[in-house]
């Protein structure tokens, strides 16, 4: 990273020197993809090394730096031993332990009688004392100094903080000059450093004073990626707002005729929205509203019912969806549904093949296709429709900003009204930062005839009659999904655990059982749902993966082990995976005891509620604002620097300034900002818009 240009920080993690392979995929999985998602991943706290005393003094469970000399190797007489070098002052010995270590390099690195430095964690062994893998060793008569303070940073397996530390050490020796975007007054009164040195200051905290947002350098990352937010919010809602937009006729026979014909009643809620959404389209204004309901709560028919209404206006619509799986279904049920009103329906994912998706493409653009359906797929340059008048995008934070203009500004003459539809409930208080000042249409209801699901809670001791229960769900016929432990901190023990479970699973019920995790293909994966929903084997194992829209009404059963370690909004959102059809459903919480406070509370709160604004409000409180909106993996996740409980004042002046910039158009004429919104936009898409 020799180049004097920001656009390495855009690049993938392995063009670092020294990063390879493994070490990419252990950093990603922690971090991200890119250098600069590295260079964002703050210290959570410090290693101070001032502490020298003799061995003698040295006190338990505190990090001592060391001097003293090599006694003797005592290399490990069996794999799983460890390998212990024996050191010593005037006042005694200490024995440095390491496991897997090689023999030649530990030999190298120690020689007997020299005298050496170590740094590490004083423990107490038998009556000794010992430290097990120092952090340090050099050689006392070499000029190496050790750092006296020193950051910690978040870890996953496989990683030293040592590793961590030194690769962002060595992004931030190569930054650029990065130019200013704010005002010199403006940083003055804040007393806030330039860019560069925030970074290297933040990275290099003296006490624990300087990791929160009372160390200036931190202030100043935090406000600049909160203003940043804003900015986006604003640059879209702008885009969107203050545009004329289409006026689609209602038509209520259309519609009315068409709710007539379903087999169930629409709810009160439902018909409200749908209410909500028309006015919106008749208007001459552009739309851009969103659709909030929980899981199962009917939000896709409120947008097939727009779409129809769209379409028979003379307009093209299209509904856009996170996976080729869930594009598939809605086409199916789409068509299903519409069948009589002989509208042209098309589907467009990553799985089509070449020649259908040239065919579709046409008939996109000469207003054949009046509905399509599809995922990602739908932003590629060739999708150009003849006359799009409105779009509605389900499970909309799996999109980015980027993607969601892209689609929007498809209709050259003018833009499309716009239905965002997200199944996370979202508090009051959060609106704002996350969706700005759209109107929202709410579904508070279930459909009738719906049962609760009922919800149990054992400790994982109970697993073999959980198993054995399973017998009665699938010899009536219905289906079970079975969610393995979520270990944050490593996606490969996560894998482990499914697969073992799949196994003992499998000895129960040979044959019925399959297995599908984050590691695989979403092509792979998306073979292994179709086959469930095809109902051919009944048990589902799987790490969360299944979170997103799934509709299989004849999955009646979903057991969650290690459930103290979700979320409360996320096991929400899985138990919503059953319950979707007429037979009684149930959900039953496996835990590891002892379970904590919050984990009780949040085991507590789903056995007693079915009502996701309630269990949202819930999370809220025992979580704080900052993680409500999902963990890092669920891709729903917006500040990596701010938390918003914390922050709130920081978050006003961002929201007023932003304002001031967009208004006043301050982002043509000072590139600065450009360069400020892709350093610290969470959207990917936006931040590579024009890298380099
Ligand atoms: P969401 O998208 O909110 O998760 P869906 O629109 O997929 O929910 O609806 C889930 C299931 O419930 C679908 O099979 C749908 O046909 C059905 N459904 C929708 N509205 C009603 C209703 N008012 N009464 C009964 N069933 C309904
Ligand atoms: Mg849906």
């Amino acid at each position: 990273m020799e180049s004097q240009s920001l656009y390495q920080l855009f690049q993938p993690l392995d063009t670092l020197k020294g990063i390879g392979p493994k070490l990419k995929s252990r950093l990603k999985y922690l971090v991200g993809n890119y250098v600069i998602d590295l260079l964002w991943h703050l210290p959570n706290g410090l290693i101070d090394r001032s502490y020298n005393p003799n061995i003698a003094k040295a006190e338990i469970g505190r990090v001592a730096t060391i001097k003293c000399i090599v006694k003797k190797h005592s290399p490990s007489i069996r794999r799983n031993l460890p390998y212990k070098v024996i050191c010593y002052d005037d006042t005694g010995e200490i024995t440095l332990i390491w496991f897997n270590s090689r023999k030649d390099y530990l030999e190298e690195l120690l020689p007997v009688d020299r005298e050496i430095i170590i740094s590490g964690t004083i423990e107490e062994y038998k009556n000794s004392k010992q430290i097990i893998h120092p952090d340090y060793v050099i050689d006392s008569n070499k000029n190496s100094q050790l750092p006296e303070i020193e950051a910690t940073y978040a870890l996953t397996q496989g990683l030293t903080n040592k590793v961590v530390r030194n690769n962002i050490q060595k992004i931030i020796n190569y930054l650029p000059k990065i130019d200013e975007w704010h005002d010199q007054l403006f940083l003055k009164e804040r007393n806030w450093p330039s860019l560069n040195d925030a970074l290297i200051d933040v990275h290099n905290p003296k006490n624990d004073i300087d990791l929160t947002s009372k160390n200036p350098s931190k202030e100043r990352l935090i406000y600049d990626e909160l203003l940043a937010h804003q900015i986006s919010l604003y640059l879209i809602s702008n885009d969107m707002y203050y545009q004329k937009g289409l006026s689609i006729k209602s038509n209520f026979n259309l519609i009315n005729r068409f709710i007539d014909n379903l087999p169930f009643k629409l709810t009160n809620s439902q018909l409200t929205c749908i209410n909500q959404i028309t006015d919106d389209m008749e208007s001459s204004n552009r739309m851009l509203r969103l659709l909030q309901g929980d899981v199962g709560s009917g939000k896709t028919l409120v947008a097939l019912i727009s779409i129809l209404n769209c379409v028979n206006d003379g307009k093209q619509a299209a509904l856009m969806v996170p996976t080729a799986l869930l594009a598939n279904q809605h086409y199916e049920s789409f068509n299903e549904l519409i069948s009589e009103q002989n509208f042209k329906i098309d589907l467009l994912t990553g799985k089509t093949s070449k020649a259908d998706k040239e065919l579709i493409y046409k008939n996109i653009s000469n207003g054949k296709t009046n509905i399509i359906i599809g995922t990602h797929a739908l932003f590629q340059e060739d999708v150009n429709f003849d006359n799009l008048g409105f779009v509605a995008i389900d499970e909309q934070h799996k999109f980015g900003v980027h993607q969601r203009l892209l689609l929007t500004s498809k209709n050259e003459k003018l833009p499309p009204d716009v239905l965002l539809m997200t199944a996370t409930p979202i508090p009051r208080t959060l609106e704002l930062t996350t969706y700005g000042s759209m109107s929202v249409s709410k579904i508070t209801e279930k459909p009738k005839g719906r049962q609760n699901i009922v919800t149990a809670a054992k400790p994982i001791t109970k697993i073999k009659e959980t198993i054995k229960s399973l017998k009665k769900t699938i010899d009536n016929n219905n289906q079970v999904y079975w969610v393995c432990p979520l270990i944050e901190e490593s996606e490969k023990i996560d894998l482990a655990a499914a697969e073992k479970r799949y196994e003992s699973l499998q000895k129960y019920y040979p044959d019925n059982v399959l297995l599908v995790h984050g590691r695989m293909k979403p092509e792979e994966r998306e073979i292994i749902m179709e086959e469930f929903k095809s109902g051919k084997k009944k048990i589902l194992v799987s790490t969360t993966v299944i979170e997103v829209g799934i509709d299989i009404p004849e999955a009646t059963v979903m057991i969650i082990e290690h459930s103290e370690r979700f979320g409360l909004s996320q096991l929400h959102q899985l138990r919503g995976r059953v319950g979707r059809g007429i037979n009684q459903s149930s959900c039953l919480l496996l835990y590891q005891t002892p379970l904590g406070e919050n984990a009780k509370k949040r085991i507590n709160t789903l056995r007693e509620t079915n009502d996701g604004f309630i269990i949202a409000e819930k999370d809220l409180l025992l979580r704080g604002s900052g993680e409500v909106l999902g963990t890092r993996q669920s891709g729903f996740h917006i500040f990596k620097i701010a938390n918003l409980n914390e922050n709130k004042d920081l978050l006003e002046i961002a929201n007023k300034n932003a304002k001031k910039i967009v208004d006043n158009n301050l982002l043509l004429e000072n590139n600065n900002y450009k360069q400020m919104l892709k350093l610290f936009s969470k959207d990917e898409s936006l931040k590579y818009l024009d890298a380099g």
